[in-house]
């Protein structure tokens, strides 16, 4: 059976990694999270650039383990999993990394905004350790940022493509620990179902596309999954 799989930051919850919409998440938490991942706050003051740097450089992330729902997800066999989540934990658990299509890029990577050199987000957390306050590119001057896709930023014009092919040539669609409030992640959603797909929705909250799916689960990701998977194979 041919499976497309969207996840989201609940998935990575119980990993240890906050999502950002749900009741732990990072927005009820500070309500100015949003401003350390949207492209326009981040380019116009060196300060949000900091407190993003350090939001990055304390994310659970560095040291998360998958989970059972990251470990399914990657035995089933020939699945897309197109992910929203920036924390590579698709990739640890074994899906192959062909098969992962980061909607959203990744954390670890980091990238000039100005001449596009690359490097990596450890190496400017180290600056930012070692005293600097805005670690600028060592190429051109210019703003670094993470190699993620932050609010105000289009994705990669060829990973939403191929994203849309595995939402268009799926027979199941599992949509995994999304809020489905972000475009045009969620809208893979109804892409697939135009299509003909069986729509299977596993999220503790309701999500505006509810109403077009097969089947809704709101129990935890991390037992759900599994059963899902040994359903599908
Ligand atoms: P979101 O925070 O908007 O929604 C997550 C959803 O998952 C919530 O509705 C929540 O109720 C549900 N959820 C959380 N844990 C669950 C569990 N154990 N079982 C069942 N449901 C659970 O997340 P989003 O829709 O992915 O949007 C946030 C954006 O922020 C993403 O696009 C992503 O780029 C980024 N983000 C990524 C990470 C990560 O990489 N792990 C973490 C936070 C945010």
């Amino acid at each position: 059976m041919r499976v497309t799989v969207l996840t989201g930051a609940g998935i990575s919850t119980e990993s240890g990694i906050p999502d950002y919409r749900g009741p732990n998440g990072m927005w009820r938490r500070d309500p100015d999270h949003e401003k350390l991942v949207t492209y326009d706050y981040y380019m116009a003051d060196p300060e949000i650039r900091r407190r993003s740097w350090l939001m990055r450089r304390d994310n659970p992330a560095w040291e998360a383990e998958p989970n059972a729902a990251h470990r399914a997800l990657a035995a089933l066999p020939d699945a897309w999993i197109v992910t929203q989540n920036v924390d590579g934990l698709h990739q640890r658990a074994g899906s192959p990394p062909e098969r992962v299509l980061e909607l959203h890029g990744n954390m670890f990577g980091a990238l000039c905004t100005a001449c596009g050199a690359r490097s990596t987000t450890r190496e400017a957390i180290d600056r930012i350790d070692a005293g600097e306050s805005d670690p600028a590119c060592h190429e051109c001057g210019g703003v670094v940022k993470t190699a993620t896709v932050m609010f105000g930023q289009s994705l990669d014009p060829v990973v939403l493509t191929r994203a849309v092919e595995a939402a268009e040539e799926c027979e199941v669609f599992l949509a995994v620990g999304s809020s489905l409030r972000v475009q045009p992640a969620a809208s893979l959603v109804e892409v697939a179902v135009r299509a003909g797909a069986r729509l299977v929705v596993v999220n503790a909250e309701p999500t505006p596309y509810d109403h077009l799916a097969d089947e809704v689960i709101h129990d935890p990701i991390g037992a759900a999954v599994p059963r899902l998977c040994s359903s599908l194979t």
